[in-house]
């Protein structure tokens, strides 16, 4: 039976990042990825809106906002370090009212004090001359935020992972762990030939995604006890037609949900010069990636909010993502788990928990706080 002595269940980009860390950290160790799909980022990692967040959103002293704050500037580097097409275009979170105003200031102390860098606040005369044909009163301008291409960012950590000696397995689903002398037996499934299997790691990380909490309970953990119970939150995105795409040279975000269970329906400029609007956020049953034209009317009233030009008909349908979350629909704001479970009698065992927005922003500082964990620098989190 092989075995390995570190097994990332999931090729999205944490996996990815956290491979290419544990490889580049402890070269010569046996690594193992294991991805059910014949691809890295097929599920949310490309099903997203590649923004390289900032960081102003969320609670002081969280692991999303210290995790984004870090990730936002180690993939800066990475980007333009291995050649990875990203854009540093700004954000403007715009005010269409008074009441709207106040959000601004709250969202403007909070992201001083996780640490965002080029932060400012504008009047609207400011807001007029960096989008003349944007409608606002006022708005925060976040010099830091951006986008990146997502696949190629997850192209450029898996060739760096397995030139570090990884090994991606792909269509192997895992099924289930379980403790066997001084490390774990793993069984999985190939999913083309349907055929199961069996091998061993030492060391296992889940970062499985919207699987989280299945591979977490395929371990033997009561995830509802454990807080691991995962909620799918679906957010879709319509394109605004290529003839209006010009008018927009920032991304424009709406003050966000004041629960946070997303950031409101904004305007994402991606790198192949598309602009879409998107995702709204509703919580579901099923993995359905459809989106309902029958909205289009619905997103078209929330940007015409501040986009005046637009018209019905420049809106259309595009994709849709689905958040993995830990907040129940209704509940409080939970942050990402970044979990050794030690403490649970699985000694080696990481579980990465509701790795949703800003997830794909921080990849590296999350790849980097597992091996952190990993060298016992970091107890439970
Ligand atoms: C609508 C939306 C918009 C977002 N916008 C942004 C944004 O602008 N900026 C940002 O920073 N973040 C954003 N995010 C969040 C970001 O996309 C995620 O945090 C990030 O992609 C998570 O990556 P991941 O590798 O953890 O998960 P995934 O990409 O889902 O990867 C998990 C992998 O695990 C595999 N897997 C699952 N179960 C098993 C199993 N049993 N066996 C084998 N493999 C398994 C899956 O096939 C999958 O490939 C957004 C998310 C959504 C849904």
């Amino acid at each position: 039976m092989d075995t390995f002595d570190t097994m990332i269940i999931g090729a999205g980009v944490v996996g990815l990042a956290v491979a290419r860390e544990v490889a580049g950290r402890w070269p010569g160790s046996s690594i193992v990825v294991l991805e059910q799909h014949a691809r890295f980022g097929q599920e949310t990692s490309s099903r997203n809106s590649e923004v390289i967040h900032a960081g102003m959103y969320y609670p002081t002293g969280s692991l999303k906002a210290r995790l984004c704050v870090e990730g936002n500037r180690l993939l800066y580097d990475y980007c333009r370090d291995h050649g990875v097409a990203h854009a540093r275009m700004g954000k403007l979170i715009v005010a269409r009212d008074e009441s709207e105003t106040s959000m601004l200031e709250t969202i403007l102390e909070q992201g001083r004090i996780n640490g965002v860098a080029g932060l400012r606040m504008l009047g609207e005369r400011d807001v007029r001359r960096m989008e003349p044909e944007v409608n606002a009163c006022a708005a925060i301008y976040s010099e830091t935020t951006g986008v990146v291409d997502s696949h190629g960012l997850m192209a450029s950590l898996e060739a760096e992972a397995v030139s570090g000696g990884a090994v991606i397995a792909y269509n192997h689903c895992l099924e289930r762990i379980e403790p066997c002398n001084g490390g774990y037996r793993v069984c999985y499934r190939t999913v083309r030939d349907i055929a199961a299997g069996e091998c061993r790691a030492r060391r296992i990380i889940n970062c499985a995604g919207l699987g989280c909490e299945q591979v977490a309970a395929g371990m033997g953990i009561d995830t509802h006890a454990a807080g691991y119970r995962l909620h799918y939150c679906k957010g879709e995105y319509f394109r605004l037609a290529q003839t209006q795409a010009h008018r927009i040279r920032h991304l424009i975000y709406p003050p966000p949900f004041h629960d946070l269970r997303g950031l409101g329906i904004h305007v994402v400029r991606r790198m192949d010069g598309s602009v879409a609007l998107g995702p709204s956020a509703e919580y579901v049953d099923t993995l359905d990636y459809t989106v309902d034209p029958t909205r289009a009317r619905e997103f078209f009233e929330s940007a015409r909010r501040y986009l005046p030009f637009i018209r019905l008909q420049d809106v259309q349908p595009d994709m849709a993502g689905i958040r993995p979350k830990l907040q129940e629909p209704g509940g409080p704001i939970r942050d990402f788990v970044i979990a050794d479970e030690a403490g649970r009698g699985l000694p080696g065992v990481i579980n990465l928990m509701g790795i949703e927005s800003p997830g794909l922003t921080a990849c590296l500082s999350i790849a980097r706080m597992v091996a952190a964990i990993l060298r016992g620098e970091r107890s439970r989190t």
